[in-house]
């Protein structure tokens, strides 16, 4: 395990407040690790600066084979990476390393390519004797501060275009879970030249408003909390940053009486608490149609109280704990306020689990209503609820009333009325008779409070670039 943050191509530790990273499997203190001080911010943005000067000219050729060197390199660590990913996070390890890692790497590869063929329109003579051409530059610094549901694969997210695009990076992993990201510092170090990325360790409040408010920070990619992304937004006013935000999600599923039943159960079996649900496109706020209401909530209740929880490294373990004593009284007492209500019925869970770790039960909520606090706002923990809804125009207006716009889903066998909800769900994506999978080459990003701007893609790429227009008088 390392202390060290990594600025402008030198290890060294923070000088700032020491904070204690917890275990949240067994609730032990890991490592104690001293935040950036403000000047060692300072230090990280001057170097980006600096190293912006050089980076942006390099060639999309030059960039793309460090970037394969990078994922190459994640590949030849992935256990090592996956431990302390776990340790922190106490994520379930086989998935670390068998669903995450390939992910991550896959991320560097993409944009290795993405970066060589980028597309831009024709250069023509729009107006007579001149020649405009479109060109699609690097932005500047871009501070980055990722989450700690999946630190690394948020890092792959928002390295892999920014540095692809020509920009260099100030990143800021969350205060909870920094131990994979300060060891990726360490293989990032021989790979990069000095200042292109840096990477540095503290708090929200102290360490990331100050990187996010510099004046020479051109752009923030923040995935993380509303209350957060507009914090930064109204702080960005000072010199028109340009803004990335991920800022989770409430996802609705809509299951229909002509769904394939197995299927639906399966899906929100699986999609509902990977990750101990705490993931922003998490199959969280289910609605189901009446005439199989019933039998939905018997069978889905009985498919999540098998859910496997467990630490870590048991080979069995499908859940792990929350990921600190801070969230698991939060999506405690969401679950409390909840099973107040006469109209509740909690079917299964809806408990902590005894013993040391922030582990909580599988939680079914059955007979929500729509305006309840369960249905409309995040708990980002392993908590569905499930409301019944009479035809297609009330499953709709459900889905659509929510602050959120990151993902949703529909399952029903009926393709017209599939691609007709479709047209009409105000989300970044809908899935059809699946949910939370993703692909590299496909746009991920949210719409109203989820926030703009589009991670992965050749969409996420060119987020990270300014178009600019040049025109030559012949
Ligand atoms: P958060 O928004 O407080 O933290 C996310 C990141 O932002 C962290 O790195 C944090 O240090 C940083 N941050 C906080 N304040 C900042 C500021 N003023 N300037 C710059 N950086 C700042 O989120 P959290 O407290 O870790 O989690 C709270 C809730 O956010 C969760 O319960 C969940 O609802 C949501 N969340 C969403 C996602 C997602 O994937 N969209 C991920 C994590 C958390």
């Amino acid at each position: 395990m390392t202390n060290q943050l990594l600025i402008n191509g030198q290890l060294i530790a923070g000088k700032g407040e020491e904070f204690d990273i917890y275990n949240p499997a067994t609730g032990e203190v890991l490592l104690s690790i001293p935040e950036a001080s403000l000047e060692q911010v300072d230090a990280a943005i001057d170097a980006a600066e600096t190293a912006f000067k050089s980076w942006s000219r390099t060639t999309p050729k030059d960039r793309s084979l460090l970037l394969l060197k990078l994922a190459d390199a994640i590949e030849e660590n992935s256990e090592t990476l996956s431990r302390l990913e776990c340790d922190d996070t106490g994520k379930p390890y086989a998935g670390m390393l068998n669903d995450e890692i390939p992910a991550i790497a896959d991320a560097f590869r993409f944009f290795a390519g993405a970066c060589r063929c980028m597309n831009g329109s024709a250069s023509a003579e729009y107006m007579e004797g001149h020649t405009s051409m479109i060109r699609r530059d690097p932005i500047g610094v871009i501070a980055s501060i990722t989450p700690w549901n999946y630190p690394l694969l948020m890092l792959a997210w928002k390295l892999g275009p920014a540095i692809a695009a020509g920009n260099t990076v100030v990143l800021k992993p969350s205060e909870i879970t920094p131990l994979a990201t300060l060891k990726l510092a360490e293989i990032i170090n021989n790979i990069f030249p000095a200042g292109v990325i840096n990477i540095i360790f503290g708090q929200g409040k102290s360490v990331g408003a100050h990187l996010t408010t510099s004046d020479k920070v051109s752009m923030v990619s923040l995935t993380g909390s509303i209350a957060t992304g507009q914090n930064i937004a109204a702080a960005s006013a000072s010199n028109m940053k340009r803004l990335h935000m991920e800022l989770g999600g409430k996802a609705p599923v809509i299951v229909f009486n002509d769904a394939d039943f197995e299927e639906a159960i399966q899906g929100v079996r699986a999609f509902g608490f990977y990750n101990a649900g705490q993931d922003c496109t998490a199959a969280c706020r289910i609605y189901v149609q009446k005439d199989i209401y019933d039998e939905f909530v018997s069978k889905i209740t009985q498919a999540v109280a098998s859910i496997k929880v467990g630490a870590p490294y048991d080979e069995d373990s499908e859940m792990g704990p929350l990921v600190s004593k801070a969230h698991f009284d939060k999506v405690s007492a969401f679950v409390e306020r909840a099973k107040s209500q006469k109209h509740i019925r909690i079917t299964t869970g809806g408990h902590p689990i005894p013993g040391n770790g922030y582990f909580y039960a599988p939680t079914v909520i059955a007979d929500a209503k729509q305006n309840d606090e369960i249905v409309q706002r995040e708990v980002f923990g392993p908590v569905i609820s499930i409301t019944p809804f009479e035809d297609e125009d009330e499953a709709l207006t459900f889905a659509n009333d929510s602050q959120y716009g990151l993902a949703s889903s529909i399952w029903t066998q009926d393709t017209s009325r599939s691609a007709r909800l479709a047209a009409r769900l105000q989300y970044g994506c809908t899935w059809i008779n699946t949910h939370m999978l993703l692909a590299t080459e496909m746009p991920h990003g949210g719409m109203k409070m989820s926030g703009y701007g589009k991670d992965m893609s050749m969409y996420g790429l060119e987020d990270y670039t300014v178009v600019r227009h040049i025109m030559t008088k012949h």
